[in-house]
This record gives structure tokens, sequence and C-alpha cells, in this order.
């Protein structure tokens, strides 16, 4: 298990993102001198985020409570206890360019590879000895047959049935014995980026990727990606950085591909490797060739191509099939597979649990004319990375999770919230001391004056 470190707990993680919120430039032309100050804005909708507000209407109504107010002020930096309504919320968060948030994420990522977190998620196969998995992959954030921004996808463009969405591109770093992720800034999918939905995601894909090289250039990355990003400018710039890829690979997208594995079986130029874990019951069969051509292309890039069958104590078969470009020998396969399959944590440990675990990614908290809907899920992502390392690393956080929540962090999120709203709190140190220790009962007081 990694250290735990006090320079990862709530106070010092959300000390550092407002310290990033303070410098975003205020858009307000001749705004009062005496009105909310700029950053209060970005800091209450990340409060909300944080605490898991469901709507902005819900926060606009508690946020004259002096309970809220002050806690607002202690524990999210808001400053004046000067909280802004819903309406003026969303009209200043709209115009900020997205990319003001992604300095708090490199901050806090630069936490963590100080306080030498990542060592838990160094990913070993073959040569490769620290090196890290990173899936990453698109989801959906709005969907609108009504409302439309300048960010907007459309969908049948033209007809009466014509529809609007926002998805964006997540991506974390991964382990297969890790529970917790961590994730990078996440990228919005525009209408510039295409006409389709394919397209959109390959030339996202390309811009995430160049974002997560300028910024961690040192960065050793194996990256996890669905069939869809299989493709020959994709494989290439992953080789441009550095860096390595293990790619699902799918008959329908992949046709040339599984008939040159079939022939090179038919000519018994394949490899064969077998592990039969008795403690489990499970059997692993694996098939492999390397150096063999993505697509019938002649410019195309050869690949090496790992076959995989995973027969349950049940007897049920799972099956794979990943493009790399790892060695495959009889001492990677397993490693390799470990790793593939790790792709699966953007989609259960990240994006289910943004939408249906506590966070709202897919609520509308608001839309906007130009960029608010993805800069309030960029929030999001930032309040749950926030969580993720308090939950890897903050020593009071695990303390509460195990005896205040049993384990169940969803749990122990709600007590959190309960919390933040009843009770005048001088920061988090003391809001995790009340979930351990518990607080004393007492009477309710009812202020007459
Ligand atoms: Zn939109």
């Amino acid at each position: 298990m990694p250290k735990v470190s006090k320079h990862l707990n709530a106070a010092n993680l959300i000390d550092q993102v407002c310290k990033c919120l303070d410098e975003i430039p205020d858009h307000r032309p001749n705004h009062c001198p005496n009105g909310i100050p700029f950053p209060n804005f970005a800091k209450s909708a990340f409060a909300m985020m944080h605490q898991k507000y469901d709507s902005l209407l819900t926060f606009d109504s508690d946020r004259a409570d002096p309970v809220i107010l002050h806690n607002l002020a202690t524990m999210y930096h808001v400053q004046d206890q000067k909280v802004p309504c819903d309406t003026r919320m969303r009209e200043v968060l709209d115009p900020i360019e997205p990319a003001q948030f992604r300095k708090p994420f490199k901050k806090l990522f630069s936490l963590i590879q100080r306080n030498k977190l990542l060592k838990a998620f160094e990913y070993q196969c073959g040569d490769l000895k620290d090196w890290y998995l990173m899936p990453v992959d698109g989801t959906g954030l709005f969907y609108s047959g009504k409302c439309r921004c300048q960010e907007c996808c459309v969908k049948n463009k033209g007809k009466p049935n014509e529809a609007y969405y926002h998805n964006l591109l997540g991506g974390c770093i991964v382990h297969p014995d890790q529970k917790v992720v961590m994730p990078f800034a996440p990228e919005a999918i525009v209408q510039q980026d295409g006409d389709n939905k394919n397209d959109c995601e390959q030339n996202a894909i390309k811009r995430y990727l160049a974002h997560v090289k300028r910024e961690h250039p040192h960065l050793k990355l194996v990256i996890l990606l669905d069939g869809l990003f299989a493709d020959n400018p994709t494989i290439e710039l992953i080789k441009s950085y550095g860096w390595h890829f293990i790619i699902v690979a799918k008959d329908g997208n992949h046709k040339s591909l599984i008939e040159a594995m079939d022939a090179l079986c038919d000519q018994e130029q394949l490899s064969y490797h077998k592990i039969i874990d008795e403690e489990q019951g499970t059997r692993h069969w694996f098939r492999f060739a390397n150096d063999v051509p993505l697509n019938a292309s002649k410019l195309t890039q050869n690949v090496n191509v790992l076959d995989y069958v995973e027969t349950d104590s049940e007897g049920k078969r799972h099956t794979w099939c990943w493009v790399t470009d790892i060695e495959l020998t009889k001492d990677t396969v397993e490693a390799v597979m470990r790793g593939g399959r790790c792709r699966w944590h953007i989609e259960n440990q990240t994006f289910n649990t943004l939408k249906n675990q506590g966070y709202s990614l897919e609520h509308n908290y608001g839309h906007g004319k130009q960029h608010l809907a993805t800069n309030l899920a960029y929030l999001t992502f930032l309040a749950f990375m926030v969580d993720q390392i308090q939950e890897m690393a903050s020593p009071e956080f695990k303390k509460a999770l195990k005896e205040r929540a049993r384990g169940v962090r969803t749990y122990l999120w709600k007590v959190i919230t309960r919390v933040f709203l009843s009770w005048m709190l001088e920061g988090w140190d003391e809001l995790f001391d009340a979930l351990i220790y518990g607080i004393k009962p007492g009477r309710v007081q009812i202020n007459t004056s």
C-alpha cells in the first residue's frame, strides 16, 4: 500500500486547487470592485461538485445559509461571504476558456508525484519496469433536442429530429491491483472535431494525447484504447511520443488483421501459452504473433497481436483480442493481458463513479452559450481527483472511511456532506475529527432574535 501523507489531505489538496482557480483572469468588463470576487465563481462551483450537489438550484437555495457561507469560506476559500446566485454563476463561468481549468489537475498530479504515490501504479511487463497504464475513452455528458451551444456536437443534422450533445474524453493512470484511479484533465469533444462521432473521437484523442505529453513529458505511458482508436495515425502518434499501446481489436474494425492471424494459424506460425490458476479455478489461454500488418493498406503499421481466452470456474469463456507494440513472448503475454483488461477501469471506476455514485456528471447544471457545460464537467473531474487522492493517501480520510463508513465511500461522501451542511467548521481537520470521534449530541437551539 502507498504511504499516507499529510500533504495529500483534503485541506492541502483543496488549498492547491483554489490557488490555481485564483489565477484565472477576470473577464468581466468594468466589474464593480465591491462585487463578488472573480475566483468565488469557480470556487463555489467546485465546492458544489465536491459536496455532490445534484443541481445548481439546490446549491442556490443553500447559499444564504450562515453555516454554509461559513464553511465555504473555511473549507473552499470563498471570500467575503459572497456566493453567486445560479444565474450569475452560469453567466460568469460560461466564457472562461476550458484550458484555464487544466492547471489544478497538473498541480495535483505533481503533488502525487512528489509524494511518490505513483509507485503503487507502476506496471511491469518484460523490459518495461516503471511504466504506467493509461486508458483513454469517450463518454456522454449531455443530450438535448433544444439547448445548443457553440461546442455542441450535432446529431441528425438538418433533419426534424436534429439533436445536440456533448461528449468528452477522459483518461487516468490505473493499475490492476488499485481500486482508485489518478485522472488527468478531460478533453471536450467539440463540433469542430468532425461531422460524425468516430471522426470527432479520433480527432479529439490526438489533442488529448498531445496535452498529456506537453504537461508530463517524462511520464512513461502505456496507452489503453478501444478498437475505434486502432488506426495508423493514432498509433504513429503514440510511438512518436515514446509511449507504448495496448488496443482492443474487433472483428468489425480489423477484418484484414483477423484474416492475417487465421493465415498464420494455418501456416502453424502462431505461438501459444497456457496458465492454470488452481486457486481461482480459472484457465488462461493465449495465442499470439509479432509483426502483423494492422490493415490491408501498403503504409500500415505492423503490430503484435494477442488472442486471449479466459475460462472461469463455472466453465464460461471470455475472449479478448489486443494489438500492441510490446513484444509478445511467453514471459510477457500475461502482463499484456492484465494491462489490456485494465481499460475497463476508465469505464467502471471513472465514468460510472462520476455518473452513478455521488457525482452527477450527466446532470444538466447549465449549458450556456460558450463553454459552461465543459467547464462544469472539468470541475466535476477535479472534485473526483481530489477524492481519489484522499482515498489513496489521506490518513484521516482512510480512518473515517474505515471507522465511520465501514469502507463504503459513497456513504462516507454522504456523511461528509451532512456535516458540511449542518455544522460551522473551522476547516477540513475539524470535519474529519467530527467524523472519526463523533459530535456531541445537543438540542436544536432556535434563534428567535
Ligand atoms: Zn453545447
